[in-house]
């Protein structure tokens, strides 16, 4: 049974044989989201990203943001700075209560809603301008129609002329064995080992080494990036526009993460 307090994550006697959507609220343990936020310092993540999705929102006119998958609330917060007006959302209990005491601590009060992406529709009584799904969180689904069945929800809380912008490490890399294993994954920080542990047609179970030896894993459907785009244009997305790693040209083994730029109109 989930309970969000233990302090270790569960796999049971085979992790390799956990590839199921409902498991993510097994990963995200309390001492696993301390530590990732302990580690992972804002300001340099900031620094990475620059203002690529503050710029994004902007040039499509967005003004009122979903965020869906809010995790500590990172881009929730870093929105709100720039004045946008957002909901965080996110299945898991601890994520969000961490979202919201880091919003405190920069002075912002997060609006938030507890919602499986599944059937966010039910919490989510209202129309945005964008939603956001950052951070690799796409990846925790494993059955292709939960996939089909979010992005719908996420397609139907948008306007008329709504956006999605989503993003997926680049599993491509992965998958073709294009990257070392010890290659330093994106918004891990220094302190943070990231390794995938073991990679096939449908996981990617990655490695977390924290200091201390504190180590957490998190098992992940290995998202193709044409695979994605495909999803989004079947589920009613007129046009998808795809960035590497923040920028418009990319080299396809290159980037750690893929942003996809999805709009309804
Ligand atoms: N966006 C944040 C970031 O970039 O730091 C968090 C990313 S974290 C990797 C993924 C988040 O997605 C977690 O907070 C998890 O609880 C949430 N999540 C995973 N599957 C979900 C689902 N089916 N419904 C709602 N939230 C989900």
């Amino acid at each position: 049974m989930y309970n969000p307090t233990h302090t270790h994550q569960d796999y049971g006697n085979d992790p390799l044989a956990v590839r199921h959507t409902d498991h993510y609220q097994a990963e995200y343990i309390q001492s696993f989201v301390e530590k990732w936020d302990q580690l992972i310092d804002w300001d340099g993540r900031a620094q990475s990203e620059g203002d690529f999705f503050v710029r994004m929102l902007r040039e499509h006119g967005a003004r009122k943001v979903l965020d869906v998958a809010t995790g500590t609330g990172f881009h929730s917060v870093r929105l709100l700075k720039e004045g946008f007006e957002v909901t965080s959302a996110d299945g898991n209990p601890n994520m969000l209560a961490k979202a919201f005491a880091n919003a405190r601590s920069h002075g912002k009060l997060l609006r938030t809603v507890q919602a499986d992406w599944r059937w966010l529709n039910q919490d989510v009584h209202d129309y945005y301008d964008a939603a956001i799904c950052l951070g690799n969180s796409f990846t925790h689904l494993f059955d292709e129609r939960d996939r089909r069945k979010a992005l719908a929800e996420f397609y139907a809380t948008l306007r008329h002329d709504g956006i999605l912008i989503i993003d997926q490490r680049n599993y491509d890399a992965l998958l073709d064995h294009q990257v070392e294993p010890s290659h330093n994954f994106y918004y891990c920080g220094d302190n943070v080992r990231a390794t995938p542990e073991h990679v096939d047609d449908s996981l990617a179970r990655f490695r977390y080494e924290f200091p201390g030896d504190h180590v957490f894993h998190l098992n992940m459907f290995p998202l193709r990036k044409d695979y994605l785009r495909r999803l989004l244009h079947e589920v009613g997305f007129q046009r998808v526009t795809t960035y590497g790693d923040f920028k418009e040209t990319y080299r396809e083994d290159q980037p750690d993460f893929f942003i996809h730029v999805a709009e309804k109109h």
